[in-house]
């Protein structure tokens, strides 16, 4: 087995799901009826490990829509239909748009991981040139002796990072790639969509699957791909959280008709069928049962545990949870990969699908959200979960 004592690997879960129950922070998603509706207390974890070993906690069967979530796993299968070379010529792979030195802080007022970051590195070390005297330090590696140039910024972090530890440093500069909200309307120096886990991003995916079917076989495509996806587990589709969608949705149709005015889509894509199918694919329906079979099919290549059914292709999993490690998370995502390490996708119903490759798929699922939109238990499980385990990517150095 993959986890040789698992029941002592669910005593620890048992554990970590109890001290997320007591976590009462955040507030439940609000921009359409249908999901404020939903009850603050809920609270499930379910774990399906690449070996086909299960742990359920909490409201693990109650159906929730999976919004965001389905964004990787959408992209996922238009990759295996479009391969990756096509499907990157309509949607970037950039958490951030912004260059290197450009003049803008995020929405903390820190600043980004970027240029700017050598800069403030250094201005937070004191007497930084009598350490250099010294010898204590050195500026950047020798073939980029300039503190100003990019090589050396990296440096030049880990350094300060070892002399003042990640808690200070990090109180003045960000650990965010992005400074883009999920929905902002904008798109990169291509003039595409930044990345698939984004708004637009994930209207253009949609308008990758299968253009050429009517509606109707689109998603009875995609509806079969998902349930494939989740080894015959539940998988439903929530009509009254689709036609609120589409209802409330005055940002998503302004994102289509920035990418339609700046000739982002392929020639002869319908533009409202597509945001149609957009808002349907949100409004699809998992458990975190279900939802846990879903990111193992991830964790393990793309071929589902349970079944053994080849749902995805090895390629299109690596692109994926490359772009969940770098965006998943909206505005948390830098931090998230900072702090937890591991590919994971979050959505407004209170989902998360965290994805340990190789290992597992965890599904959690509770719908308060905190200020960057993503479940406050869910993000508080995962720390905790790498606190415990060596899961963080690069834990094992
Ligand atoms: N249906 C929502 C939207 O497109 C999904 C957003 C989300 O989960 N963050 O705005």
């Amino acid at each position: 087995f993959i986890i040789p004592d698992f029941r002592g690997f669910c005593h620890h879960l048992d554990q970590i799901y109890n001290s997320c129950k007591n976590n009462t922070n955040g507030k439940v998603a609000s921009y359409i009826p249908q999901l404020a509706r939903l009850k603050s207390e809920h609270w499930a974890v379910s774990v399906c490990t690449v070996d086909g070993q299960r742990y359920s906690n909490g409201d693990v069967n109650v159906p929730f829509t999976l919004q965001s979530c389905s964004k990787p796993l959408t992209y996922a299968m238009a990759l295996g239909l479009n391969g990756t070379d096509t499907m990157h010529s309509y949607v970037g792979m950039e958490p951030s748009g912004r260059y290197f030195n450009e003049l803008c802080l995020d929405y903390n007022r820190l600043m980004e991981m970027d240029g700017s970051l050598a800069q403030v590195s250094l201005n937070l070390v004191k007497n930084v040139e009598q350490k250099v005297r010294r010898g204590e330090w050195c500026w950047g590696s020798p073939k980029h002796p300039n503190p100003a140039s990019p090589c050396s910024y990296v440096m030049t972090y880990a350094m300060v990072l070892g002399l003042l530890g990640a808690e200070e440093v990090h109180s003045r500069i960000g650990m965010e790639p992005s400074g883009r909200q999920f929905n902002e309307l904008c798109l990169d120096y291509n003039n595409k969509p930044h990345n698939p886990m984004i708004n637009a991003g994930a209207i253009m995916t949609a308008a990758l699957v299968k253009p050429h079917l009517s509606a109707a076989d689109r998603f009875d495509f995609i509806f079969n791909m998902y349930r494939r996806l989740a080894g015959d587990e539940f998988l439903g589709f929530n009509n009254a959280v689709f036609l609120s969608e589409k209802e409330c949705a005055d940002r998503n149709f302004a994102l289509a008709y920035f990418m339609r005015e700046n000739k982002c889509f392929p020639e002869g894509t319908r533009l409202h069928e597509t945001l149609d199918f957009y808002f349907q694919l949100c409004s699809l329906e998992i458990t975190a049962e279900s939802g846990a079979v879903m990111a193992a099919t991830l964790a393990n290549g793309g071929i589902n545990p349970l079944t053994g059914d080849p749902v995805l292709t090895v390629d299109a999993v690596r692109n994926t949870l490359t772009l969940m490690h770098s965006c998943g998370m909206y505005n948390y995502s830098g931090q998230f990969a900072f702090k937890v390490g591991l590919p994971s996708k979050s959505g407004v119903s209170g989902c998360v699908l965290l994805v340990i490759p190789n290992t597992m798929g965890i599904c959690l699922w509770s719908p308060p959200l905190d200020n960057n939109g993503n479940s406050c238990r869910g993000v508080q499980f995962c720390m905790e979960l790498v606190s415990r385990f060596n899961f963080h990517n690069f834990d094992n150095l």
